[in-house]
């Protein structure tokens, strides 16, 4: 199984993909994670791309690419992957298909601009295993410590302040049209509204994938 979440910052995505690729043992792959991790480690790729991301602007292409390609072939894909914030245009989504990484579906997650950017505002992350939480929607079992993975690490991305969300929205809406019509045009597209609780999200997003496994 080969699925890619596409959607816009805050849709859900990245917590739909990590709760449905541990329930069907698939690889959880998200470009913005990976990015994290090399700003953290201080890489050569993270120093290119810090600025960049506290910006809300894209991180170019080639680097994105070398980085989701390269571990593409890693073991634990074998089985099958759920791409979660990649690609984000047209060129990325060309890059996978000349590296012959065709999906099997493409699910949209669509909500509306004012939700996302209530939903990023209060948004936190565990810093060590990269679970999310949200300060009024779906906050922490204890204030500050991560439900999944104990860490005590919760924090704010940087590029979650006002301005980079609306940025990131900007750019994310110019590229949208494009690439929802290039996996429409290839019949791999189902949309579907993210603007729903969490849960109802999880089983429609997992009837649709099983609808393409069986
Ligand atoms: P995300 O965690 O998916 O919201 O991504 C956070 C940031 O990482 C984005 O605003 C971009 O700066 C960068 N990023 C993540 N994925 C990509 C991608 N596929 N192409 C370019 N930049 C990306």
């Amino acid at each position: 199984m080969k699925a890619i979440f596409l959607g816009p910052p805050g849709a859900g995505k990245g917590t739909q993909a990590a709760i449905l690729a541990k329930k069907l043992r698939l690889a959880h792959l998200a470009t913005g994670d990976m990015l994290r991790s090399a700003v953290k480690e201080g890489t050569e790729l993270g120093r290119k791309a810090d600025g960049l991301m506290r910006a809300g602007k894209l991180v170019p292409d080639e680097l994105v690419i070398e980085m989701l390609l390269a571990r593409l072939a890693a073991k634990d894909c074998e089985r099958g992957v759920v791409l979660d914030g990649f690609p984000r245009n047209v060129a990325q989504a060309e890059a996978l298909e000349k590296a012959g990484f065709v999906p099997d579906v493409v699910l949209n997650f669509s909500v509306d601009d004012e939700v996302l950017i209530e939903r990023i505002a209060g948004r936190l992350v565990c810093s060590q295993c990269a679970a999310t939480f949200h300060r009024k929607f779906r906050p922490p079992n204890r204030p500050g410590v991560c439900d999944q993975c104990g860490g005590e690490t919760l924090y704010t991305r940087k590029d979650d302040t006002e301005e980079a969300v609306r940025v990131r929205l900007e750019v994310f809406h110019k590229e949208e049209d494009r690439l929802v019509e290039f996996y429409r045009h290839r019949k791999l597209l189902r949309e579907f509204d993210a603007d729903q609780a969490p849960e109802v999200v999880t089983q429609h997003a997992e009837r649709l994938l099983k609808e393409v496994m069986s």
